[in-house]
C-alpha cells in the first residue's frame, strides 16, 4: 500500500470543536498521521486538556480560543494559525449545538444561535481559510453534518435547517474551489456519545433504547470512530472525493 496516501506529516489543521467529543476524536486521529492540530473551543479548560491529550500521542497540537459565533473570533482564529505555522492545510468545521424545542416555541434569537453556531460559522471559517490554501494550491475542508442533515425530528427544526445547509454548502464550496485544488466535503454521524448527546437524552425520553433499536451496529457511536473519516478526507487519499456527505453511523440510515 503506498503509506503517503494517509500521511498528514507537516500538515496543520484546524479543529472548531476540538477540545472534546467528535472534534477531539477526529482531532487525535489526525495527531497520530502526522497533523499538527490548532485546537479551536471556547473553554479554556477543555482547550488544555485536549491540547495535552493530544500531544499526548507524541503529536505537535496548541490552542486557539474562538467562539464561532462571532465573525472577528473565526477570522483571528486562521489569521493567527497561519501567523503560528506558516500554513493551514485542512480545516474542519465541527463546532455545533442544538437547542431543543417545538418549531412554534422557538424564538428568532434562539434561531439565529442554532444557524449561526452550526452553519454561518463554518461558512466563516472556510471564507477566512480560503485565501491561503488557494496560495497553497492545496486545501482540505471536513464540514460536520448529522443525521438531521437527512431526516428532521420535532424538536430539531434549527439544528435539522443547519446541518441541511451545511451539506448544500459544502456541494457549493466544493465546486466553486475544486479548481483550486480544494477539496470540501461533510461528515454525517449517527447517533454518537458525547455531551451534546447526553444532555438530547436527558431531554428526549426513551432515546437512548430507539437509537440502539435502529442501528445496524447496535450500538451507539464513540467520538473515536471519526478518526478514520477524517484522515481519509484530510489525506492524499481524498485528492478526488469532493463535495461529498459521508455517513458514519453504524447504518442508521440505512435501516428501512
Ligand atoms: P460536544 O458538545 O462534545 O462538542 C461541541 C463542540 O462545539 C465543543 O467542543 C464546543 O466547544 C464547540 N462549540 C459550540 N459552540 C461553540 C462556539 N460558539 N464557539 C466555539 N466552539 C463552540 O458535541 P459533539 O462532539 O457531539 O458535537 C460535535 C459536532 O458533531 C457538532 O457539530 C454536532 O452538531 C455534530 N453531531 C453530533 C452528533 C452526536 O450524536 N453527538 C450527531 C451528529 C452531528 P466549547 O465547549 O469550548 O464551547
Amino acid at each position: 500500500m503506498n503509506t503517503k496516501l494517509f500521511d498528514l506529516s507537516g500538515k496543520v489543521a484546524v479543529v472548531t470543536g476540538g477540545n472534546g467529543g467528535i472534534g477531539l476524536g477526529m482531532a487525535k486521529g489526525m495527531a497520530d498521521a502526522g497533523a499538527t492540530i490548532v485546537v479551536a473551543g471556547r473553554d479554556a479548560a477543555k482547550n488544555a486538556a485536549a491540547v495535552k491529550e493530544i500531544q499526548g500521542l507524541g503529536a505537535k497540537a496548541s490552542a486557539i480560543p474562538v467562539d464561532v459565533l462571532k465573525e472577528e473570533s473565526c477570522r483571528a482564529l486562521i489569521a493567527d494559525t497561519v501567523k503560528a505555522y506558516g500554513r493551514l492545510d485542512i480545516l474542519v468545521n465541527n463546532a455545533g449545538m442544538s437547542i431543543r424545542k417545538q418549531p412554534e416555541q422557538y424564538t428568532l434569537a434562539e434561531w439565529h444561535t442554532v444557524m449561526d453556531s452550526n452553519l454561518t460559522s463554518a461558512f466563516l471559517c472556510s471564507h477566512a481559510a480560503y485565501p491561503a490554501m488557494k496560495k497553497a494550491g492545496v486545501g482540505k475542508i471536513v464540514n460536520i453534518g448529522s443525521m438531521m442533515s437527512i431526516f428532521g425530528a420535532p424538536f430539531a427544526t434549527a439544528y435539522a435547517a443547519s446541518k441541511g445547509g451545511m451539506v448544500q454548502m459544502t456541494k457549493s464550496m466544493a465546486t466553486a474551489w475544486a479548481k483550486d485544488n480544494i477539496q470540501v466535503n461533510a461528515i454525517l454521524p449517527g447517533w454518537i456519545d458525547t455531551a451534546l448527546t447526553r444532555r438530547a437524552r436527558e431531554q428526549i425520553s426513551g432515546l437512548h433504547d430507539s437509537v440502539l433499536k435502529r442501528t445496524p451496529a447496535a450500538r451507539w457511536g464513540v467520538p473515536d470512530d471519526f478518526a478514520g473519516i477524517a484522515v481519509f478526507l484530510a489525506a492524499p487519499a481524498s485528492d478526488f472525493v469532493t463535495g461529498a456527505a459521508i455517513t458514519v453511523d453504524g447504518g442508521y440510515s440505512v435501516q428501512g
